[in-house]
């Protein structure tokens, strides 16, 4: 079954969202397989972030990365790299559909809340840098109440 990696950021964590956030993947019927509050380092951050580099706002996403705890998590279900993306909404909050976690929860993109693999080779990347001790893997009972 297909996992992705979900990062509630600092802001979302300081102002109280993550209970709301993970609501939301459980409703769908997504399957949380990984969870951890965590602070991560500078050259933690900068790694997760790697492809972003070269980019004129990459000191400033690095300093919000580790400027508090964040939550780490993996969730899986059919197509949870592309729905997840869906449920979190556009990278801009301006852009953001409302009733997307950033279209409801953000207003400027460097915070906007939450972070979502971009595709199932990110997802496998991510979930080995955040998870290097593995996850556990145990089958949810839910699942023929969710699949046809
Ligand atoms: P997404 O998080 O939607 O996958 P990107 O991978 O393009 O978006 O960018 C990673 C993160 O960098 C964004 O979620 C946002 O926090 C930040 N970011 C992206 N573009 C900008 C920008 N133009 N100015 C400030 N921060 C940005
Ligand atoms: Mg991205």
């Amino acid at each position: 079954m297909e996992q992705t990696f979900i990062m509630i950021k600092p802001d979302g964590v300081q102002r109280g969202l993550v209970g709301e956030i993970i609501s939301r993947f459980e409703k769908k019927g997504f399957y949380l397989k990984g969870l951890k509050l965590m602070a991560v380092e500078r050259s933690f951050a900068e790694k997760h972030y790697a492809d972003l580099s070269s980019k004129p706002f990459f000191p400033g996403l690095v300093e919000y990365i580790i400027s508090g705890p964040v939550v780490a998590m993996v969730w899986e279900g059919k197509n949870v790299v592309v729905t997840g993306r869906k449920i979190i909404g556009a990278t801009n909050p301006a852009e953001s559909a409302p009733g997307t976690i950033r279209g409801d929860f953000a207003i400027e993109i460097g915070r906007n809340v939450i972070h979502g693999s971009d595709s199932i080779e990110s997802a496998r990347k991510e979930i080995a840098l955040w998870f290097p001790e593995g996850i556990a893997n145990w089958e949810s009972n839910l699942h023929p109440w969710i699949y046809e």
